[in-house]
């Protein structure tokens, strides 16, 4: 176990303390450089064993920092290394080593290296653990203006058309914000099949080059958004959102059915007000339909 104190007098006290055995996933910048955790420096500055999705972005981000290497290995791997690579990595764990782990940018595992790495050590009851930080997901979500209280990331949609078109399909219903990564030569064909399935007059946004020089946002509907950007040659990284579906419209049969489940385990008047809050009907319908129905039942 590496105490981390390489890097004490910029770091402070913190810096000196160990880093336990056991792999660590680190987030570092999107973007601006800065945008790294006091722990995520210590960690990198602690380990053991550093390890990278690409050697040379993270020696970049060590030189930026003032880490040094100290002749400790630092090893690529990616989650198509092999199996004789995670074999090397799991015996390292199991020595009690500490290993740092960093993808390209953001968080490891979404839409990065570090799945199998994480599912092998959980398999083998290795210590696993976290330095979070950013995310462009996350980031995209907090500044797009879109319901962030339900949100589901769907990563890339495929590149292919007609894959693309039924990846897309099956998220149409989601009742949640949706979060896409795209690179920007796809960004107008995945725009158009997003307005072409999902409807154009949905809400969304398209978060470009955030924390960067160039950083923009641009908020509209779907149509708006596909027009826009078909019309300008966009350039680097892109995070797309898009509002969930508006809730299905009420039908008689949809609410006497919420109504009789319902009914079950409240009373008329409380299941009337549960249904017209959930279904948007008027209460004073839904409770005559509720006490009818209770009657019908009784
Ligand atoms: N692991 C990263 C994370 O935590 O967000 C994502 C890695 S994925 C290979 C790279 C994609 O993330 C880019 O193609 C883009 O869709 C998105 N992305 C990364 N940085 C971004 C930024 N600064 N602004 C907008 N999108 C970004």
């Amino acid at each position: 176990m590496r105490q981390s104190s390489d890097t004490s007098d910029s770091l402070g006290k913190a810096a000196l303390r160990a880093i336990p055995p056991g792999l660590h996933f680190v987030s570092t910048p999107i973007g601006a450089a800065r945008d790294i955790t006091l722990r995520a420096l210590d960690v990198l500055t602690g380990a053991d064993v550093l390890v990278a999705e690409d050697t040379r972005t993270l020696k970049r981000l060590l030189e930026i920092h003032g880490i040094a290497l100290g002749g400790r290995p630092l090893i690529a791997y990616h989650d198509h290394s092999g199996a004789a690579q995670m074999q090397r990595l799991l015996g390292l764990l199991a020595e009690g080593k500490s290993l740092a782990y960093a993808s390209e940018a953001g968080t490891p595992l979404i839409s990065d290296p570090g799945f199998e790495l994480a599912r092998a050590a959980v398999a083998a009851g290795l210590p696993i653990s976290a330095a979070p930080g950013p995310c462009a997901a996350v980031c995209a979500l907090t500044v797009s203006g879109l319901p962030s209280d339900r949100f589901l990331f769907a990563g890339f949609a495929p590149s292919a058309k007609a894959a693309r078109r039924s990846f897309l399909a099956d998220l149409a219903g989601v009742q949640a914000t949706l979060i896409l990564y795209e690179s920007p030569k796809r960004l107008a064909a995945l725009l158009e099949d997003l307005a072409a399935i999902l409807g154009g007059s949905r809400q969304a946004a398209v978060c470009r080059e955030m924390t960067k020089r160039f950083e923009e946002i641009l908020r509209g509907t779907l149509a708006k958004l596909a027009s826009d950007v078909a019309a300008r040659d966009i350039k680097g990284e892109i995070v797309v959102l898009v509002d969930r579906s508006p809730p299905a419209e009420a039908t008689s049969e949809s609410v006497e059915a919420a109504l009789d489940e319902a009914l079950q385990t409240m009373s008329v008047k409380d299941a009337a007000s549960f249904v017209s809050q959930t279904l948007k009907v008027s209460r004073k319908i839904a409770y005559q339909i509720a006490l009818d129905r209770n009657q019908g039942q009784g």
